[in-house]
């Protein structure tokens, strides 16, 4: 551990809220549970290969469960053989037909998420929420702000935040009048501020674990940008027990941004650190490469870990000595410093055999 080390997985969040705990598949969610990073397929879910495909790239990246829209009855026909080729508790999104979620409960899925605006009638929800008790699965409440049920529309119209609270109350007492108590909640909406605002009154008002996330966030930079710019302020109150990064983008790109936005608030470990320059006119490397190149050699790498990759002499040495791996480009050499110290000039030919070679004694 060096000053880095410190800085770097100081805590920045208050302590987390104690929410009742819930499994999904055997991962929990809520109580004393790390928070849960999660994402979802764009894939056809009909499409069993192409889905079993996304889900494990998804599993791969570090999602601990995964999301799947069940929405017409080729999606719950897949999902046993799906089920049957992954390694992830799998969650069923479910709009409009509860006979879906009940052929997913059939099926055998981890957890359901439904959406209080669309689900249709009380007696469907009870339906729904005795044969979830019955197999042990958790209903996630998915309240979106622009779906919600018309009875909240006037309410949304001054109160949006209050709105989508009511929404979820109102759903949660509904399984409750049933005796079902095992859910999750989400309050999303595509306005940051209106998830920061809506998270934090449900939180002031019930113990349900809480799904954070901007919903129809944007494409890769944009979404990721206000993703983290919400989550982060919620995250450093102790509110939130699992986290969606929504990208219109590929979705592997969610979970890579959800554990760096959760290591970077020092609420799980991730990924080894690459320290990058910026480049400037000085630059004598292609850093964007080279720092990317050293990101995926080091996937694998113990998050404590630090590399530099700097483009120039300027600040390598500085930036190394709070680094195991310390790259500094010069003209025609490459100086690489192991903890700080200067260990070797290399050619810059031979910089990919060298970097395969530190990077390996690092795990
Ligand atoms: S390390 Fe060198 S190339 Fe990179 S930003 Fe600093 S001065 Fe520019």
């Amino acid at each position: 551990m060096n000053d880095h080390d410190e800085v770097i997985m100081k805590p920045v969040c208050a302590p987390r809220r104690i929410t009742r705990q819930i499994s999904v598949g055997g991962v929990t969610v809520g109580g004393d549970a790390p928070v849960r990073v999660q994402s979802m397929t764009t894939t056809k879910t009909g499409d069993s290969e192409a889905t079993i495909q996304q889900i494990k790239e998804l599993a791969t990246a570090g999602a601990e469960f995964v999301r799947v829209t069940v929405n017409d009855q080729a999606a719950a026909d897949a999902l046993p053989w799906i089920m049957a080729n992954v390694n992830v508790p799998l969650v069923a999104d479910i709009h409009y037909d509860h006979k879906l979620a009940l052929a997913a409960l059939t099926a055998g899925i981890a957890k359901l998420r439904i959406n209080p605006g669309n689900i249709g009638r009380k007696e469907h929800i009870r339906e729904v929420a005795a044969a979830a008790a019955d197999k042990n699965v958790p209903i996630r409440i998915g309240v979106n702000k622009g779906s919600l049920h018309r009875r909240y529309e006037e309410m949304a119209k001054l109160d949006p935040a209050g709105a989508m609270v009511q929404s979820a109350v109102d759903e949660i007492e509904t399984l409750a009048a049933v005796g079902f108590h095992d859910v999750a909640v989400s309050l999303k909406s595509s306005h940051p501020g209106e998830v920061v605002a809506a998270c934090r009154r449900f939180a002031e008002i019930s113990d349900v674990p809480q799904h954070l996330g901007v919903t129809e966030a944007g494409t890769l930079l944009a979404g990721t940008s206000i993703s983290i710019s919400a989550m982060s302020v919620l995250l450093s109150e102790g509110i939130g027990d699992t986290v969606r990064i929504s990208l219109a983008a590929d979705p592997v790109y969610e979970v890579t941004a959800a554990f760096h936005m959760l290591q970077s608030l020092g609420l799980r470990e991730g990924f080894a650190r690459v320290v990058a320059c910026p480049t400037c006119g000085r630059v004598e490397v292609d850093v964007v490469a080279l720092a990317t190149r050293v990101e995926e050699l080091a996937r694998d790498l113990p998050a404590n870990r630090i590399i530099s990759v700097m483009g120039c002499i300027v600040n390598g040495p500085g930036e190394a000595k709070a680094a195991d791996l310390g790259i500094a480009a010069g003209r025609t050499k490459v100086a690489i410093y192991r903890n700080g110290e200067l260990h070797r000039n290399i050619s810059k030919d031979d910089l990919e055999e060298v970097l395969v070679e530190e990077i390996e004694r690092l795990k």
